[in-house]
């Protein structure tokens, strides 16, 4: 089974994630960049940040022959805070980077004035430079902020099929899929959708336009969950062709739309031999300064 986890917050997994993932088949990552649970304080802990997404996490996902992306932006919840907001100015100079598949993530948080306004501009910014948009839907209130952020979408005279529409259930996959956009399921252990009710959504939705990802991150989450997916979609009788489209062709089609996404086999890494000695990063390896 070959898998694209087309959302998941590497920086905060370990290496022992990056090892079973790519043993469970998975080849390719997207890494949107998002809140990291403690606020931050001003516009340089974001361009650190990017930078670390663009630089040496996808040098660390490669030591484990996985191929990182990210997507750049003004996360929904940080849109609230002024310290915050000159993150907007940064944005142009990392969306014309290699690697930086989309903007993202973006939506709704609380729904307040600001978020709107970092919303808009952040779609005006991936329409411009021609970029997919990565957008998260609130995690309270979902169906009033999925169906506003559809009208939010809309008013921006971006194209549906840019678009990404991510932390759907099935109270919200109906109104997206009549929108066009692209619809995203984050299967978590214990919150939002698990992979039962996932496999019964493509049943009754069929595989188009659908992607299944992780969304792991720092709180209770699992980096093998669109392995389970694929394995619960097995078992419940579609086939492996299914299976690749949900899991491989779908996010490979949404995200070449940037023409940025890399998916040739990572060096070494051919045969699945996994070797992580000797490679550095501005003089860096993942063995913390031991010589390999
Ligand atoms: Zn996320």
């Amino acid at each position: 089974m070959r898998i694209f986890d087309p959302h998941i917050h590497m920086s905060a997994r370990t290496t022992n994630d990056y090892a079973a993932m790519y043993l469970a088949g998975v080849r390719a990552v997207v890494e949107p960049s998002f809140w990291l649970g403690q606020p931050r304080t001003n516009v340089g802990s974001f361009v650190d940040y990017f930078d670390g997404l663009i630089g040496w996490e996808r040098f660390r996902a490669a030591q484990y022959g996985i191929r990182h992306h990210c997507t750049i932006g003004l996360n929904p919840k940080e849109a609230n805070d002024p310290r915050c907001r000159e993150v907007l100015d940064v944005l142009p100079r990392y969306l014309s980077k290699d690697g930086v598949v989309a903007v993202g993530e973006l939506g709704y948080d609380s729904m307040t004035a600001a978020e709107d306004e970092v919303f808009i501009a952040q779609l005006a910014l991936a329409r411009d430079f021609e970029l997919p948009a990565m957008v998260h839907t609130p995690h309270r209130d979902k169906a009033a902020g999925t169906l506003r952020t559809l009208d939010v979408i809309r008013d921006a005279g971006i194209a549906p099929e840019m678009v990404v529409v991510d932390h759907l259930n099935e109270t919200t996959v109906a109104a997206v899929a009549d929108s066009g956009c692209w619809m995203g399921f984050s299967i978590y252990p214990d919150t939002k959708m698990d992979e039962a009710r996932m496999v019964a959504i493509l049943r009754e939705h069929g595989t188009e336009r659908m992607l299944v990802n992780s969304a792991a991150d720092w709180g209770n989450s699992d980096p093998l969950k669109t392995r389970k997916t694929g394995q619960a979609m097995l078992d419940a009788g579609f086939t492996e062709h299914e299976v690749d489209v949900v899991l491989w062709q779908n996010p490979v089609a949404f995200y070449c739309q940037s023409g940025r996404l890399h998916l040739d086999p990572v060096p070494g890494f051919d045969d699945g031999a996994t070797d992580v000695s000797g490679a550095t990063f501005e003089g860096n390896s993942v063995l913390r300064g031991a010589r390999a």
